[in-house]
């Protein structure tokens, strides 16, 4: 059995079993894909100290940095079941898909989150080449050319104002009647004049020539018209859908299923932690993810120096 066992091998996790393993106290990681999004990820720019790297690399640096510790890798397990302990400073039990079950006395949840993908032709085939999730990742890289932003959900419109203000031009398509974000965001999005909305609009293809996306084809719901607009990037903004379907009914989660955490980092049961992209914590980000798996592996520490019954 562990003191800390981390479940998810992004950011979070890396940064969650480097923190535990430096107390000294039995650390495990069980990861489906170490890496996590991280190993999807092209150009990264906003690490602090590390001006440019890329996907591979950086999730290189985070496996050899948790290898100088020991740390148990457990890498391509899945979990897939989480039985919590039945009295407090008691061990907790993860079931993995291989039909394993893993024992520890505090645990850090770390299992991330993906972007619902549109499912449209040329989507998967120009990721990173022109159709990207994360507007804060990669919006500098469309300074000046023209971005499509799909949805327009909160995050959606957010994500327009925001490449409004870095590159040329932004059409906003939104599936529905009409947009679905906060009214004062809508109100902010309207007022600027580098922006288009079109609604009831729905993406239908990703065009691209030499490799980079030139373009998207819509088909207008109302008319049932078809359009193409020439573009060189387009933000899907229609959803980060938090890893946490195997959590369900045993700790507490928001009503979009992030783990619902507390500024320590615990969740609704007394010696589970949870951390970076599943989580309620705002912001989806490496170094936000990296931040908070440091915090859970010290929040769960202090846990264990409180609560060592035997
Ligand atoms: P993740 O990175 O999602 O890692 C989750 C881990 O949990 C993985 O190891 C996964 O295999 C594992 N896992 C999931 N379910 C289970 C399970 N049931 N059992 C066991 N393991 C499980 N952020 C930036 O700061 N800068 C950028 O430039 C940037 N670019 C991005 C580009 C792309 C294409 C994407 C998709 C994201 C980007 N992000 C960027 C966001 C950033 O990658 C995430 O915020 C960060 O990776 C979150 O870290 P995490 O550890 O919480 O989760």
């Amino acid at each position: 059995p562990f003191e800390v066992l981390v479940i998810g091998g992004g950011p979070a996790g890396s940064s969650a079993a480097i923190y535990a393993a430096r107390k000294g106290i039995s650390t495990g990681i069980a990861a489906e894909r170490f890496g996590g999004q991280v190993a999807d990820t092209m150009g990264i720019e906003n690490l602090i100290s590390v001006p440019y790297t890329e996907g591979p690399k950086l999730v290189a640096a985070m496996e050899q940095h948790v290898k100088e510790y020991d740390v148990d890798i457990m890498n391509l397990q899945r979990a897939e079941k989480l039985i919590p302990a039945a009295r407090k400073g008691g061990y907790h039990e993860v079931r993995l898909a291989n039909g394993a079950s893993l024992k520890s006395r505090t645990l850090v949840l770390s299992t991330g989150a993906r972007w619902r993908q549109m499912g449209v032709p040329g989507e998967e085939e120009y990721r990173n080449k022109g159709v990207a999730y994360c507007p804060h990742c990669d919006g500098p890289l469309f300074k000046g050319k023209r971005v499509a932003v799909i949805g327009g959900g909160n995050s959606g419109v957010e994500a327009a104002i925001d490449l409004a203000g870095i590159v040329g031009h932004v059409t906003l398509i939104e599936f529905g009647a009409a947009m679905r974000a906060d009214d004062v965001l809508q109100k902010k999005l309207r007022s600027l004049k580098n922006v288009e909305i079109i609604t009831s609009g729905q993406t239908t293809e990703i065009t691209g020539e030499s490799g980079k996306v030139n373009g998207l084809q819509y088909t207008d719901r109302t008319t049932g018209e078809s359009h193409h607009i020439s573009l060189e990037g387009v933000f899907v903004q229609i959803g980060l859908v938090p890893n946490t379907e195997w959590l369900k009914g045993d700790i507490e989660l928001s009503q979009h299923g992030e783990i619902i955490v507390d500024e320590r980092g615990e969740t609704s049961i007394p010696g589970v932690f949870a951390a970076g992209d599943a989580t309620t914590v705002p912001y989806k980000q490496i170094v936000i993810s990296m931040g908070e798996g440091s915090k859970a592996a010290l929040s769960a520490f202090d846990f264990l120096i409180r609560n060592s019954v035997d």
